[in-house]
């Protein structure tokens, strides 16, 4: 890691810089309107909003958080996506430097910052992002180094086969409808950028975290039966957990394993 540091800073700015696209997205997408046409406006008055007011980040801060125009607040979700994005192509760029892994994987976590604020808003993970995403993924088999197009295809397959597996269960126990078709395109997606290897790792670590979540809210709001919180944001931070320190917490996994057993 002896990359000159305003190579850093400019991952950190270029991420957070796209952030500020994928806020278009994640407004535009749900509503099946253009991610390119008009140009970014103010939701409350229509102001279109110009480049210098239009700096990830600087300009919601410079603005207090209001429209130049009509003073209505700006939701705290275009900073955050730009901050998040940032971070991530940041800690990407640290991970695997100017490599096809860091474009490939910066593609995926753009998608799963799309992904995870449009399921939190709308409870919906919109088939525009994940079905290309199974393809692309697939695609980028070939170019990655550490992923044989057969990994991704079994990728594909385990990640769309066990959730449907895990949901079917579910609704046959319960009667009812816990998971939506959507978690099961997106765990396939996940599967084909990120491998077989990683759909269990993912699986598992997004039951954990969803349930802990899951609990304490019911436990906080008052058991109310139906638990309105999506599935996709665990999932993907699983993936971005297993991109991080998939290896590392396998292994350990493993270690503890031969621990115990000799
Ligand atoms: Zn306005």
């Amino acid at each position: 890691m002896s990359l000159p540091i305003i190579l850093y800073i400019f991952a950190f700015m270029f991420g957070a810089a796209v952030g500020s696209f994928l806020n278009v997205c994640i407004c535009r997408l749900p509503k099946g309107e253009s991610i390119v046409f008009p140009p970014s406006h103010c939701t409350h008055c229509d102001y279109t909003i110009r480049y210098y007011d239009n700096i990830p980040i600087v300009s919601y801060l410079l603005l207090g958080g209001k429209c130049r125009s009509c003073g209505e607040p700006i939701s705290i979700q275009y900073p955050v996506v730009e901050l998040l994005n940032g971070l991530l192509t940041l800690l990407l760029f640290m991970k695997f430097g100017p490599t096809p892994t860091f474009a490939v994987l910066f593609l995926l976590c753009t998608a799963l910052v799309v992904i995870t604020f449009i399921d939190l808003e709308h409870q919906i993970i919109p088939d525009v992002i994940s079905l290309p995403g199974i393809v692309v993924g697939f695609a980028c088999s070939f170019v990655l180094p550490w992923l044989s197009w057969s990994d991704s295809l079994i990728g594909i397959l385990l990640g769309g086969g066990s959730l449907l597996i895990v949901a079917y269960g579910y609704q046959f126990l319960t009667g009812k409808d816990g998971m939506g078709g959507g978690d099961i395109k997106l765990l396939a997606m996940l599967g084909a950028f990120l491998g077989w290897r990683s759909v269990l790792f993912i699986i598992f670590a997004a039951s954990l975290v969803g349930s802990i979540i899951g609990v304490s809210v019911m436990l906080a709001k008052g058991k109310d039966g139906k638990l309105a919180i999506p599935f996709g944001p665990f999932l993907a931070a699983g993936a971005v957990l297993y991109i991080f320190y998939g290896r590392q917490i396998i292994t350990w996994y493993l270690s503890l394993g031969r621990g115990v057993g000799g």
